[in-house]
């Protein structure tokens, strides 16, 4: 079957009706539900995004869904229960844990995220690869914001589930979330699609850092000129969840205008600190690294002002440049 009428789609649906039932009717779902009301969660927005309980236990789901071995099989398929692949025992995935179903742009649930109620490791779990579920293409939450806005203007990008939600919570309904997985060129063309402006806000960690980096990379080949990427910088220590949870919507709102630099800022930011243009090797070095970059950019004006700008920290006039030689074919 093609993935349009994947067997796989019920199924899932059903599975994410279980869990929510189980946060509303399990004997301990009084544990979820504190972890959620101490993550400053309200049964509203736990609704929106249909948050539900894996309660712990082995064989929940599978003995709700499940009737016989073709049926189990095909929970396999959609990533719900794992097969151990030396004993054959076959078993939930995800297990005492408050669940995120994940949906595809037209709503129908795809994928599981999973976070333990403690601090147990790992902390969240995803759903494996499967036929309707490809990490490196969808986006967490943007079914839900589109759900919430008539029209989006931008879309903030954000690490984690909670950080979507928590934002949601606030009033900041246009996160979306990345699963663990780097930001691909395929999330910018699905943005792009949507929005004209994206704005980047990972965490204030070196990983989050990193990904920012990563993800502007992703950006250069999507910058068509009109279409506007920003990078939100938190400070250490804070993600957006634990940032809007301690300042409030507002406060968040204006460090999103005033704090949130344009990518070509970024960008010279960051090759000028790793080559400082404070002597003439450090500008031949920073030309180095900026002018692959550039030459991804499609939109000719910003591709044009981008060279300009490089001409201005480096004095140097890249027209006059030769054109760079073609790349060798690498003989087999
Ligand atoms: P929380 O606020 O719930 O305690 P966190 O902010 O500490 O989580 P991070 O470590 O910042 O979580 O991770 C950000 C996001 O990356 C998570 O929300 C999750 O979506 C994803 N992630 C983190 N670890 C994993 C993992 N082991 N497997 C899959 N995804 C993960
Ligand atoms: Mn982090
Ligand atoms: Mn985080
Ligand atoms: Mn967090």
């Amino acid at each position: 079957p093609s993935r349009q009428d994947s067997p796989l789609y019920p199924v899932l649906e059903n599975a994410a009706a279980f869990y929510r039932q189980q946060l509303r009717h399990h004997a301990q779902r009084k544990r979820a539900v504190d972890y959620l009301q101490q993550r400053g969660l309200t049964g509203q927005i736990a609704k929106l995004y249909d948050i539900g309980f894996a309660p712990p236990g082995w064989n929940n789901l599978m003995g709700h869904l499940a009737t016989d071995n073709t049926e189990e099989k095909v929970l396999i398929e959609a990533g719900l229960v794992v097969e151990n692949p030396d004993s054959g025992k076959r078993y939930d995935r995800f297990r005492d844990r408050i669940t995120f179903p994940i949906r595809d742009s037209r709503g129908r649930v795809i994928g599981f995220g999973g976070r333990v109620l403690g601090d147990d490791k790992p902390k969240y779990l995803n759903s494996p690869e499967t036929p309707v579920f490809h990490k490196g293409r969808e986006l967490y939450g943007l079914y839900e914001a589109r759900k919430q806005n008539r029209q989006l203007d931008d879309i903030l990008v954000v690490e984690g589930y909670m950080d979507v939600i928590a934002l949601a919570q606030h009033g900041v309904t246009n996160a979306v979330a990345t699963l663990g997985t780097a930001t691909s060129e395929e999330h910018l063309k699905r943005l792009f699609r949507i929005v004209n402006s994206v704005v980047f806000c990972f965490d204030g960690d070196n990983a989050g850092r990193q990904a920012a980096w990563r993800a502007l990379q992703s950006c250069l080949p999507a910058l068509e000129d009109g279409r506007h990427v920003r990078f939100m910088f938190l400070p250490e220590g804070q993600d957006p969840d634990s940032l809007i949870r301690s300042e409030g919507h507002d406060a968040f709102r204006a460090r999103m205008v005033q704090q949130a630099q344009p990518l070509t800022d970024y960008l010279f930011r960051h090759l000028a600190e790793e080559a400082p243009p404070d002597s003439l090797e450090g500008k031949a070095h920073l030309a180095t690294l900026a002018l692959p970059l550039i030459e991804q950019v499609p939109g000719s004006l910003l591709r044009r002002l981008l060279r300009q700008s490089l001409e201005a920290r480096t004095g140097m006039d890249l027209d006059s440049l030769p054109a760079a030689p073609p790349v060798e074919p690498t003989s087999a």
